[in-house]
């Protein structure tokens, strides 16, 4: 096993010694503007709609009573509201941090995890509360 570790080493040499030329990931080029390109809107569309559907329906379930909120760090309609318009401004400030980055192709990340938050929330209302 050693040996054959050994031979596995050194046969991987010229690989190693080819790294340095190997190409650098390359920052994409800036060629769009702050709004992004089309999956970033696609992506910030899905997070606004999806939080603003998590929003109703929560604020809903609290003014009916017998509610309590398991996952945001709020236990008021305005609390939710504020929070999910948090949510939805991180989104945008991430993107516009990978946009001042140069990270073009990570801009729509934030909105993603916003969305999907939110997705999360909403599967978890159904499936854990029941409708009078
Ligand atoms: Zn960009």
């Amino acid at each position: 096993m050693k040996r054959y570790l050994i031979l596995v080493f050194l046969l991987s040499l010229p690989a190693m010694a080819e790294l340095p030329d190997a190409p650098m990931p390359q920052k994409t080029k800036h060629n769009h503007g702050l709004y992004g390109t089309w999956p970033t809107r696609g992506a910030f569309g899905a997070s606004v709609t999806v939080r603003t559907i998590d929003t109703i329906q929560t604020c809903n379930n609290m003014h009916r009573g017998n509610f309590r909120e398991d996952i945001a760090p709020a236990r008021s309609c305005r609390g939710i509201i504020l929070w999910n318009t948090g949510m939805v401004s991180a989104g945008i400030g991430s993107q516009w941090i990978f946009h001042r980055l140069g990270w073009h192709k990570l801009e729509s990340i934030g909105h993603l995890v916003s969305a999907g938050g939110s997705t999360q929330g909403i599967l978890y209302t159904h499936s854990h509360y029941k409708r009078d």
